[in-house]
């Protein structure tokens, strides 16, 4: 069967998708360097696949090792410099020995190629190889994320990738010896068309997955306090007032701890303000340890924090209150103390105490953390049940 397609043009094509992706990429790049080094490996890679294709566009024109060897080389390592991006975006080690000798056995296998002309051999190797990293790619971002949109997307294309790529791998033998790149048949079309599909859909995907952690990063700095990494005031009433109210619909007991620091003037008169701030930011790196994903974590302001705890009762409360209060301080930072008020949340119900709200509630435990500091300091106090309305 002959082809319609000229498979010159839809290599050069390919290689303009490559370059189109690039500049977007490294335009994110320059825009967000420190968040998102990844997107150079990113960029980096259609942008090589591009001088892969020119060298292969140039076939007959230039030496067969040059097109051959280099452009092949260009193609499969573009594809393996976009899924380094990948691993430098989740903060993976690549693994290196194996991708190095899986290169070299390449290398060595194209240039065998070039000097015993082989088309159903190259055709094995290249899109085989190539297939290889869009599997590896595939599986890392499976481990990371297959929920967000950018991500599915993303899975998509390199898995059509791969299939397209492994299926031409498999059936390189259907072609004749002296065949080449260019040598017009429906499974050429078929693959060239669908490897450059895939490299746009690829290119979209990472461009969606760079701002989606860019916008959740803009959405952290505006939620969470840069101090201590816990949940602005603001954020905190969100997140407590909706977690509250679907406890009491659910008929779940909550709890609320109110926590201050004891005699933090002290600390910053004595030990000075920057020191002050590394306390601040090893306790909340304490009472992050002790709570789990669902609890809410807030700065109420100054050295002052609160928790909501979803689905706990007042005994549980009280004994993840003691294990915030009695953990050690780290080494680097003078010893200093905690007291901690505690209320627990009833559900509403009929035969239940009415719904406390959040407002009652942080009144409550307030009133139980003066207490506490009264009690002098350095202790859990729990609030009186059954007093809220
Ligand atoms: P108490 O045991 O009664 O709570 O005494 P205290 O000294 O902890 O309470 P007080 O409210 O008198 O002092 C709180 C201090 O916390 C005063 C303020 O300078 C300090 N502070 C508030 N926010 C920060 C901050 O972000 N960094 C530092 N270093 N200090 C802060
Ligand atoms: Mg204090
Ligand atoms: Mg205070």
């Amino acid at each position: 069967m002959t082809s319609e397609l000229d498979l010159r043009a839809v290599v050069l094509l390919l290689g303009a998708i490559g370059v189109l992706t690039s500049v977007v990429l490294l335009h994110l790049w320059r825009q967000n360097r420190e968040l998102l080094p990844a997107a150079a490996w990113w960029a980096a890679g259609p942008l090589v696949i591009f001088v892969g294709t020119v060298l292969m566009g140039l076939r007959g024109w230039i030496s067969p090792p040059v097109s051959i060897v280099l452009g092949n080389g260009c193609i499969v390592g573009g594809a393996a410099l976009m899924y380094m991006g990948s691993c430098r975006f989740w903060d993976e080690r690549l693994p290196r020995w194996p991708w190095v000798w899986l290169g070299v056995t390449a290398v060595a296998l194209l240039l065998l190629s070039t000097v015993w002309p082989h088309y159903p051999l190259r055709l094995m190797i290249v899109p085989g190889l190539m297939a290889v990293v869009q599997l590896a790619h595939l599986q890392l971002v499976w481990r990371h994320d297959r929920s967000s949109f950018a991500a599915r997307f993303l899975l998509g294309w390199i898995a059509f990738s791969a299939v397209a790529l492994a299926f031409r791998s498999a059936t390189a033998q259907l072609e004749a010896r002296d065949a080449d790149l260019f040598t017009p048949s429906v499974w050429q079309n078929i693959y060239l068309g669908s490897y450059a599909f895939s490299l746009l859909g690829e290119g979209i995907g990472l461009v969606l997955l760079a701002q989606q952690r860019l916008q959740q990063h803009i959405r952290d700095l505006a939620t969470h306090d840069s101090l201590t990494g816990a949940l602005t005031r603001a954020a905190f009433w969100d997140a407590a007032t909706h977690e509250l109210r679907r406890q009491q619909r659910s008929m779940r007991p909550a709890a609320l701890l109110m926590l201050d620091l004891d005699h933090f003037k002290r600390v910053n008169d004595t030990h000075g303000h920057p020191t002050g701030d590394r306390v601040l930011r090893d306790f909340a790196q304490r009472v992050r340890r002790t709570l789990r994903a669902t609890d809410r974590f807030g700065r109420y302001g100054g050295e002052e924090f609160v928790v909501l705890l979803p689905d706990t009762e007042a005994t549980a409360a009280l004994a993840i209150a003691e294990r915030i209060r009695a953990q050690p301080c780290a080494a680097d930072v003078p010893a200093y103390t905690v007291s901690i008020g505690l209320t627990a949340v009833a559900p509403a119900g009929a035969d239940a105490p009415p719904g406390v709200t959040l407002e009652a509630a942080i009144a409550l435990a307030d009133a139980a953390l003066y207490e506490a500091k009264a009690r002098g300091r350095d202790r859990v106090v729990q609030a009186p049940t059954g007093t809220a309305a």
